[in-house]
């Protein structure tokens, strides 16, 4: 609860903040921007990642300092884990010795940590650092605006998802106020690839399937064509919304081989369509309209068992009556 982190955060000195493996722009800008609200509390506070910031993220204040290690090498009064579905996410060794603290938006979170503050309304993790800069008094600088701008403006996907709502926009407002420059902060993150993203989309692109009903599609990124584009593995991020550009697509699938056998993989949808439990049913999470996992197997393996279950979630959500089999049980 908010109380609880407000609480430790006047009685406690030493804190870590971390987040899941491959941080996107929701867990890097809520990551900096607590880490922001910290130090203007004169607390003794670092970032901790197993992974570094991508290129898109580098602009963000406080991007620099974050320290990349595969374990929580000191103890601290608290680590807070920010946008993880459970105490693997952050993939650091001896997280849970520590007093864990777990920040998260997403409604299907295990309550990992000692306190658990999960607020599924908000549109994004950053909604919720900037009321905890409303619940400890700490005014909202630029560095912070600007840190809980990019996981508003990420995790919306650019205010186009469902979970935008009339409060993501009013605190959007309040950080242009402070000084954000949306445009500058939109270029930064989606107009800063380097070539090499672009053949690759190519590539990737050019698997685009579909099935015969029009409303289901797929693509896959092979470890080959990484390496021939000289892409970076960040470089696919953002790719699976192609094909839901298409007014028919509802349900899409990008499957990204990350070594041999094993493909990464990040599902997207419309409206209802809930692909969260698509990803939940092979280990991984995320929300209704954007989740992901690791599958093992042979592309067909993969092919003939995800294709059926994203059919079935666009059945149910269109309420079609000839969903024969509960292919989720
Ligand atoms: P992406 O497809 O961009 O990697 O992930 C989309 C969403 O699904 C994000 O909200 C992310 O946190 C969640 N997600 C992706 N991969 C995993 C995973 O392996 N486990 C869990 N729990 N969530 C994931
Ligand atoms: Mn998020």
């Amino acid at each position: 609860m908010l109380s609880q982190v407000v609480e430790l955060i006047e009685k406690k000195d030493r804190f870590a903040i971390t987040s899941h493996v491959r941080p996107d722009g929701d867990s890097l800008g809520s990551s900096l921007g607590l880490f922001w609200l910290l130090k203007a509390l004169n607390k003794d506070v670092e970032v901790i990642m197993r992974d570094g910031a991508p290129h898109a993220y580098q602009q963000l204040p406080g991007a620099d300092s974050i320290r990349v290690t595969p374990a929580v090498d000191k103890p601290y009064d608290a680590v807070f884990v920010i946008e993880c579905s459970d105490i693997d996410r952050p993939g650091l060794i001896d997280l849970e010795n520590q007093f864990v603290v777990n920040i998260d938006h997403h409604s299907t979170t295990e309550l990992f940590g000692t306190i658990n503050w999960i607020d599924s309304t908000a549109s994004a993790v950053g909604e919720m650092i900037y009321n905890l800069c409303k619940a400890t008094g700490v005014r909202v600088t630029k560095e912070i605006a600007e840190c809980v701008y990019t996981a508003l403006l990420t995790d919306t996907g650019s205010f186009h998802y469902s979970n935008t709502t009339e409060r993501t926009f009013k605190i959007a407002s309040e950080l242009v106020r402070i000084g954000v420059k949306p445009a500058k902060t939109a270029e930064a993150i989606f107009a800063s690839y380097q070539w090499p993203k672009i053949e690759l989309l190519g590539q990737v692109l050019g698997t685009a399937k579909r099935d015969e009903t029009g409303h289901v599609a797929w693509m896959w990124q092979t470890i080959d064509m990484q390496q021939q584009t000289k892409a970076c593995e960040e470089d696919a991020d953002g790719f699976v919304n192609y094909p839901l550009a298409v007014g028919e697509v509802e349900a899409a699938a990008l499957f990204k081989e990350t070594s041999p056998g094993i493909y990464r993989t990040s599902l997207r949808s419309k409206g209802d369509v809930n692909v969260a439990k698509i990803a939940e049913k092979f280990g991984g999470g995320g929300h209704r309209n954007a989740a992901g996992c690791t599958l093992k197997g042979s592309s067909d393996e993969i092919e003939n068992q995800v294709v059926p279950l994203l059919q079935d979630a666009v059945k149910r959500a269109n309420g079609s009556k000839d969903t024969t089999e509960d292919a989720l049980k």
